[in-house]
């Protein structure tokens, strides 16, 4: 059995996350795509854990042998723990390269597992999570960057915010 692991904040997931994850799904015999849950990054994030892995379980129903986890800590102390020996990247630009090769090269030192680059469709290249939030906040269009029902969600996740920094 041939399992991979696809990791990221997914906060929230996008078109580009998706590509990836699909793909690896063809490559694989089973995908864990797994959200990291750090404590002290989470104010920062705009989703809770629950809310990411939730939106992520929605929109990777149609992949079967796809499944959503959460972890904590080390990626591979999750590798292990759950039979993982290759993990999966998307590389976006040459920006992506330096920070993932030397995550890679430190990841196979940890335990055995390989690094799989996929690299970005043109379509998704310039995406990126914190991109979409930023854009989206200043009442730009970002569907057709993240699926529908995400999008409903960072609408109304942003209106909220907008409400509580007015009451502020
Ligand atoms: P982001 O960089 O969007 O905040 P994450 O930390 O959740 O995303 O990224 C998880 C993984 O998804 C990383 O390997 C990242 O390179 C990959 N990824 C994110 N966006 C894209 C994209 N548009 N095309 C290819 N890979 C992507």
């Amino acid at each position: 059995m041939r399992r991979a692991v696809c990791p990221g904040s997914f906060d929230p997931v996008t078109n580009g996350h998706i590509d990836i994850i699909e793909r690896a799904s063809t490559l694989f015999d089973e995908v864990v795509v797994a959200v990291g849950i750090n404590q002290s990054k989470a104010r920062a994030r705009l989703f809770t854990a629950d809310e990411r892995m939730g939106m992520l379980e929605e929109v990777c129903a149609t992949f079967p042998n796809v499944s959503v986890a959460g972890f904590h800590g080390l990626l591979t102390d999750f590798c292990q723990a759950h039979g993982i020996h290759a993990i999966v990247k998307g590389l976006r630009a040459v920006s992506d390269f330096d920070y993932e090769l030397q995550m890679a090269q430190m990841n196979s030192s940890l335990t055995e597992v390989e690094t799989v680059f996929i690299p970005t469709s043109p379509t998704y290249s310039f995406l990126a999570s914190s991109l979409v939030k930023e854009v989206a906040m200043f009442g730009g269009d970002v569907s057709g960057l993240v699926p529908d029902r995400v999008l409903t969600r960072l609408t109304e996740r942003l209106a909220e915010r907008r409400g509580e920094e007015d009451d502020a």
